[in-house]
């Protein structure tokens, strides 16, 4: 059962695993992952991560590839 902490949020799924300040780092890039993205076609905030390095725009209904982890 992956349980969130408070510290280290979403990886909190690892448990003790990996060091404390490997697990703070990832937290970091996945939040800014999955908070909505820039559409560089449309300019609108509504670009979701499909996959590694795929997006989808649910305004325009683009689907791109593009940088792996966030859009600048
Ligand atoms: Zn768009």
């Amino acid at each position: 059962m992956p349980t969130k902490s408070k510290k280290t949020k979403a990886a909190g799924r690892f448990g003790a695993r990996y060091g404390r300040s490997v697990r703070t780092k990832l937290a970091s890039v996945e939040t800014k992952q999955r908070i909505k993205q820039k559409c560089p076609y449309c300019g609108k905030l509504g670009v979701k991560r499909l996959s590694k390095g795929i997006w989808e725009c649910s305004k325009c209904k683009k689907k791109f590839a593009s940088d792996i982890y966030y859009l600048e």
